[in-house]
């Protein structure tokens, strides 16, 4: 993430420069001579001479367009040797050539404070000089799973218990977008463990992530322990998959609790959490893109706001089409690795075959 912007203190290109082989010439001259004395040649990484009046100058891509020369000529519109040159097609002024600064201009920002850089925006900051970047130490955030019926893959499982599926989900997308994660295991469901996990990921961390016991049964324990050693400021959201979420502060660190079950984790997390983690890191906001896709599935009224996992199929017109999993359940994580994205299906209304939605394609994250 850079910690500052960066404006250029240079044009790019830095000179105008042939885009082509062949000549450059003045283009005016055209009107009365197609035969050039070759003065001159130009290549790449080479410093010219102004153009000797009525000649040309045999250029290659990316050498310096010499003072007095407005046009290149390619070289297959030509017939030439080393010392002469005839042009068989005139050409306009500016032809084949790449103005200085056509990229970029003196004094312009190329980087702007708080973008992810890219490989793109490394390149584009080496091309104006930039040696070192001055980046933001990316945060740390604290993960913790609840629930007494996970155990850790590797070891046998039995009766009752299920395999912690959320802990490389949630440390896998924190570290994809970039953070350090410091790695709380698993809680115990009760009220002392819990408060005992989130008083040593406040410790610990910048944000701190957990997954499960955030509804209201007598095992779920994250809300009374985020109130007592905090505050709360949202629990439950309208939406689905995902409707138990909490939000608070233990201290000064922000504290999402999201839903247990994987796809709702997920989702909840891409929608909601990297935002969150995006505003603590101090990085611009990177709200998913959507595009409108055509329904190919029927569905009722909803109250809540639902992320439907499809397929994009394109039909004989071009047009795409969404196509929903057999099973929606927010258990069933088979669904995301099957799905190229999420549709947004709105609150209070129902979609209907054919109607455009919102499609929000995905990758390991969304897009
Ligand atoms: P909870 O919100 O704690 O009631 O959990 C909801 C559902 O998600 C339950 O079926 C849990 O077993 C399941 N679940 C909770 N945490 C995890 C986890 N870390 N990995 C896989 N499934 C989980
Ligand atoms: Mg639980």
């Amino acid at each position: 993430i850079a910690a500052q912007d960066y404006h250029s203190t240079i044009a790019i290109p830095p000179q105008d420069n042939s885009a082509m082989d062949g000549f450059a010439l003045n283009a005016h001259d055209l009107s009365e001579q197609r035969d050039f004395v070759v003065s001159q040649r130009i290549p790449a990484g080479s410093q010219p001479a102004a153009l000797e009046a009525n000649s040309a100058a045999r250029i290659f891509t990316g050498g310096v367009v010499p003072g007095g020369a407005n046009a290149v000529v390619i070289q297959e519109n030509c017939d030439y040797d080393e010392n002469r040159v005839r042009i068989r097609k005139p050409v306009e002024v500016g032809a084949n050539i790449r103005p200085k600064g056509q990229d970029i201009t003196v004094g312009a920002r190329v980087v702007e404070k708080g973008k992810k850089l890219s490989a793109v925006d490394l390149s584009l900051l080496a091309s104006i000089g930039v040696a070192e970047v001055a980046v933001q130490a990316p945060i740390r955030v604290a993960i913790f799973s609840t629930g007494d019926e996970l155990i850790e893959p590797g070891k046998p499982l039995e009766v009752g218990q299920i395999y912690n599926s959320n802990r490389p989900l949630l440390i896998g997308l924190c570290e994809q977008l970039g953070y350090a994660v410091y790695d709380c295991g698993v809680v115990e469901d009760t009220l002392p463990a819990t408060k005992a996990a989130l008083a040593e990921a406040a410790a610990h961390s910048d944000f701190i992530i957990s997954s499960g016991g955030v509804s209201v049964g007598e095992e779920d324990h994250v809300k009374p322990a985020v109130e007592a050693l905090g505050t709360l400021d949202l629990w439950k959201i309208q939406m689905k998959p995902g409707k138990p979420v909490a939000f608070g502060w233990i201290d000064q660190t922000p504290f999402l609790g999201l839903p247990g079950n994987p796809v709702s984790s997920f989702v909840v997390f891409q929608l909601i959490g990297r935002l969150l983690l995006e505003h603590r890191q101090g990085e611009m906001a990177s709200p998913p893109i959507e595009y409108p896709v055509l329904a190919g599935f029927s569905k009722k009224l909803s109250q809540r706001e639902e992320y439907i996992r499809v397929k994009i199929q394109t039909n004989e017109d071009g047009t795409l089409v969404a196509a929903p999993f057999h099973n929606l359940s927010s258990g069933v994580m088979s669904s995301l690795s099957w799905a190229d994205g999420l549709v947004r299906h709105e609150a209070d209304s129902a979609i209907n075959e054919g109607q455009t939605i919102s499609f929000l394609p995905l990758t390991d994250g969304l897009i």
